[in-house]
């Protein structure tokens, strides 16, 4: 079990972004490793809150905390947006520096098996930046709230080919927009990070026909970008690659203050999560006229992958799902125009109206 946590449930009903919003916030070290896991439940208005766990290094516990606030406050945002009845949780445990290799690897799989199995099903976790099916598959020894899990174990194993096809949706949903056409035939496409979606997105991309341009921060992804006949652009340099459509597909916060008056494009839709810094950067970028579509309804590809696997969905409703995907942001483009918000405040209010139904069922008959 985990040692030296923090348990804080407050049950606040608001849905902004802050600690104060969250239902719940576990910050404990593994007793096996003795590194931090740190597990956000924003929301459970609407089922269990599941969210993938983050492997990462960052420079404080501080910035690991915030990260699990926010990125389990737009876990609620994107079950909601998505019509699935789950909730928003994430986990994120804290990588040393130069990361973790084999034993204790598996051991800190095994910690943070402990901590979800703590919150007794309140959060169910899944894969997220860092760790892979395989890895999920030694969370499962030690909780039985996981999905993702190995499909030789009788789960949907690894979400991001969902994922990918789901941004490939949204991509096409943002170009009938923007252009008219959902074609992708000679588009100029900038995809950043080529991990387990980005990698599959580009692969996607490429055989629709884009004019790919293409970075890592991880040199052995250039074999990749060779592979599909793509631009490799350097990773300092590609948030302002002049192109039609930017695919943020690395970590979160790429558009911020700084960056966001760099981009050279015009229409951003990736894989991400949290790639606003902030959500005054969704104005910002309605302002310089760039079509954002909200993360949180892009990727909502790998959720349904694993809420499939909660609720044992065939191919073909897991298919209309993420095709849902499209419709949904051509529902939100057009909301948004009707009432001159962003497409990121029309996103958002759709979700809420779900989340306040669902608060208003759970409240006490008077
Ligand atoms: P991943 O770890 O497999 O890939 C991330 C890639 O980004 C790596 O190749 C890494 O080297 C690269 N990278 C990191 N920082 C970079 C930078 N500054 N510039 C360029 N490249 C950089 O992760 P993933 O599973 O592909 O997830 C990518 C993003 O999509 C994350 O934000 C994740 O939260 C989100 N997401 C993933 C899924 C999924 O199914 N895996 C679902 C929804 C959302």
């Amino acid at each position: 079990m985990i040692g030296n946590g923090s348990n804080g449930r407050n049950g606040s009903d608001s849905h902004g972004t802050g600690l104060l919003d969250h239902e719940e916030l576990v910050v404990g070290r593994g007793e096996r490793t003795g590194l931090y896991v740190i597990v956000g439940v924003h929301s459970t208005a609407l089922g269990p809150a599941l969210g993938g766990a983050r492997l990462w290094h960052y420079r404080s516990l501080g910035d690991a905390i915030a990260d699990a606030l926010r990125l389990s406050e737009a876990m609620t945002y994107k079950a909601a947006a998505a019509g699935l009845d789950l909730g928003g949780g994430k986990a994120v445990m804290l990588a040393p520096e130069g990361g973790l290799a084999g034993d204790r690897r598996a051991d800190l799989m095994r910690d943070l098996g402990d901590v979800v199995e703590s919150l007794e099903g309140r959060y169910v976790t899944a894969e997220d930046v860092g760790i892979g099916a395989e890895e999920i598959g030694i969370v499962a020894e030690r909780t039985s709230h996981v999905t993702g899990v190995p499909e030789e174990m009788g789960g949907s194993g690894d979400p991001s080919p969902i994922t990918a096809r789901g941004v490939e949706v949204a991509i096409r949903a943002c170009c009938e927009r923007r252009y008219g056409s959902a074609e992708l035939a000679g588009r100029r496409i900038c995809v950043i990070g080529l991990g387990h979606v980005g990698g599959k997105l580009a692969e996607r991309l490429s055989r629709a026909g884009a004019e790919l341009a293409v970075c890592d921060i991880d040199e052995g992804k250039r074999a990749l970008a060779e592979r599909l006949g793509a631009r490799w652009v350097s990773s300092t340099e590609a948030i302002a690659t002049e192109c039609e459509l930017l695919a943020p597909c690395a970590m979160g916060g790429a558009i911020d203050e700084e960056t966001v008056e760099r981009l050279r494009c015009e229409v951003v839709c990736g894989a991400a999560n949290n790639v606003l810094a902030s959500d005054a950067m969704a104005a910002r970028l309605h302002e310089r006229g760039i079509l954002y579509a909200p993360d949180f309804i892009a990727n909502a590809g790998g959720l349904i992958n694993v809420y499939g696997e909660l609720h044992d969905l065939g191919a073909d409703q897991l298919e209309s799902l993420v095709d849902g995907i499209g419709e949904a942001l051509t529902g939100i483009f057009a909301q948004a125009e009707e009432e001159s918000q962003t497409p990121l405040a029309a996103a958002r209010s759709r979700a809420e109206r779900r989340l306040e139904a669902a608060e208003r069922s759970l409240e006490p008959a008077v």
